[in-house]
């Protein structure tokens, strides 16, 4: 057990570390965020802040030498120079990043695990590009294996013949049939070091253009009816990864089951409603859980609507406070680009 007083390092300055590190606070640990962005909103409400490369394994190092335990908030951090960093002090394991990172490697995995994925193939040069889009059907989305998120390094295509108008990295890609889905979801849970996994009620999420836009809890009954395949899959990959923390599958549910879409192995935005939705939120648990402390309930404590904050938001703040069932959340993000998450509302009722 790590004792309170102690530092957590986590790695990425997003919103994701920023509200980590509040709840660490709480539990009375510090905090010391790496990031090689020097505006980080985490660093502003923790203890200590380095701000050096990825690949600067001496910063790596002396970051290391500061924490008695390294957590990631970001999914991206290259996984080779985290060799500096003694790899008992780092939870979840970097395997868990390894595997995610990589769209195809995440799809192999899970279907080891027994679990279905979209439709896919892997695309290692141009000239597979046709082929793979003929082979697997449109419509259809051809992602960036590594890199992509919030529908970044996604195209979408009706038909074969639009690849020729596409301008896509000199990269990996994988390409993906449409899944016809009746709605989204996540399973999110937390495993101790002692193996133990709880798992949060299950919120129905809405994407717009890739980006998370609403969760609601609980989810429609086209999902309660496949929640235990998908948690039974969602602890399958935890376990078979010795994963500590937070970890989280997004899913579709379709009139065949619960198809998975990607793996998040850290906190996640489908899970923010559970800092006033639950007994104890995702990122008290994640702190929990690396910390080797007694994992906390997850109960529900009531109907949830969180709805993220994108884009400009100054004007929607005072409404949302006079709101008696509304809990703001500001990032303190300095510039508001559009589609840029700069906060999110969470409603219990
Ligand atoms: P991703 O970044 O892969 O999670 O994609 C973001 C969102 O795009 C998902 O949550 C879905 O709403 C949509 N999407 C991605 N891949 C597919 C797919 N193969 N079929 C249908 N919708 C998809």
């Amino acid at each position: 057990m790590i004792p309170s007083g102690s530092t957590i390092g986590i790695l990425g300055g997003g919103q994701l570390g920023r509200m980590l590190a509040m709840a660490a606070a709480q539990l009375g640990y510090k905090c010391h965020v790496y990031s090689p962005e020097k505006d980080s909103i985490a660093a502003e409400v923790s203890a200590r802040f380095t701000c050096a490369d990825w690949h600067d394994r001496t910063s790596l190092a002396a970051f290391a030498r500061d924490c008695a335990v390294v957590t990631y908030e970001f999914e991206n951090v290259p996984v080779a120079p985290l060799a500096a960093i003694p790899a008992d002090l780092l939870a979840p394991t970097p395997r868990a990043l390894e595997i995610a990172q990589d769209r195809v490697r995440e799809k192999r995995f899970i279907e080891d695990l027994g679990g279905r994925p979209a439709p896919y193939a892997a695309i290692d040069a141009d000239k597979e590009l046709q082929g793979a889009i003929e082979r697997t059907g449109t419509p259809g989305i051809l992602k960036t294996r590594r890199d992509g998120y919030d529908g970044k390094g996604q195209w979408r295509l009706t038909s074969a013949h639009e690849v020729a108008g596409l301008r896509v990295p000199n990269a990996g890609l994988v390409y993906e049939g449409l899944v016809r889905f009746e709605a989204e979801f996540s399973v999110i849970l937390v495993r101790g070091r002692d193996g133990e996994v709880r798992f949060w009620d299950s919120p129905e999420n809405v994407h717009d253009g890739g980006i998370l836009a609403r969760s609601s809890v609980p989810a429609s009954p086209q999902i309660a009816a496949q929640l235990m395949q998908a948690r039974e899959l969602a602890a399958k990959a935890a376990d078979a990864l010795g994963y500590v923390g937070v970890l989280t599958l997004e899913l579709f549910a379709t009139a065949e089951g619960p198809v998975f879409n990607e793996m998040a192995p850290r906190v996640h935005n489908s899970g923010h409603w559970t800092i006033e939705g639950a007994v104890t939120g995702q990122f008290e648990n994640h702190v929990r859980a690396i910390c080797g402390l007694p994992l906390g309930d997850t109960t529900t404590l009531g109907r949830i609507e969180m709805v993220n904050l994108l884009g400009d938001v100054a004007a929607q703040e005072v409404a949302i406070l006079k709101d008696p069932h509304a809990h703001l959340h500001l990032y303190g993000k300095a510039e508001a680009r559009e589609g840029r998450k700069m906060g999110h509302v969470t409603r219990v009722s």
